[in-house]
């Protein structure tokens, strides 16, 4: 997903829970995965070359840290980077991943709206794949001044084809959505083992 809607969604759901600068640092360490270095190597960040189970033991481990950090009274601002850090790639697996496309299957005349985020049916379809990186030419497709000239280039199961990283993409609005509503998840899943001082420190 493109930074601006990374950030849009984080701040549109968590707003509501987090002070200003709390607030900040989560969004900064969402969006600072997508930095350059990122993109190669660390498939797991992005849901990319269908990296499930990879990308899954990452956000637990990122869950795992905020809730310890938290629990033993360690600095906030890991425990707001590790959620940062979550929410990117919970974000980035409907982006990246063909859940819309298995969900739409199932709901032709759904709402965007309507997209429940964790079917378990379509989390174990074997059809559940996301785009690859087909190196080093879909590089080229992270820029816009050269996404046209490569796509035609590129094979159909390819980051390039497959994304819904924008407005411009099918599916966007499904995978925007769906990405709200697990931002919302994660936070409740974490919110719900804390204490009431441990959820003051965090979002204060
Ligand atoms: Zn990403």
């Amino acid at each position: 997903m493109k930074e601006k809607y990374h950030r849009a969604i984080t701040e549109e759901v968590l707003r509501p829970f987090f002070a200003p600068a709390a607030l900040e640092e989560i969004i900064r360490a969402n969006v600072g995965q997508d930095a350059l270095r990122y993109q190669f190597g660390h498939d797991h960040f992005h849901y990319d070359n269908s990296a499930f189970r990879a990308g899954d033991a990452y956000l637990a481990e990122q869950r795992r840290q905020v809730i310890e950090t938290l629990q033993q009274t360690g600095p906030v601002s890991v425990a707001r980077a590790a959620f940062g850090r979550l929410t990117h790639s919970a974000q980035d697996f409907y982006a990246h991943s063909n859940y819309i496309t298995l969900w739409r299957e199932r709901n032709p005349d759904a709402a965007p709206e309507q997209i429940d985020p964790l079917l378990p049916e379509i989390l174990a379809d074997a059809r559940l794949v996301s785009g690859r990186i087909y190196a080093p030419l879909e590089y080229f497709s992270f820029f816009s001044l050269f996404a046209p000239l490569v796509l035609p280039l590129l094979p159909r199961d390819s980051h390039a084809w497959m994304n819904k990283d924008d407005p411009s993409r099918p599916g966007f609005q499904e995978a925007y959505v769906a990405a709200r509503k697990r931002t919302r998840l994660e936070l409740e899943e974490i919110r719900r083992v804390l204490s009431p001082a441990q959820w003051q420190a965090w979002s204060k």
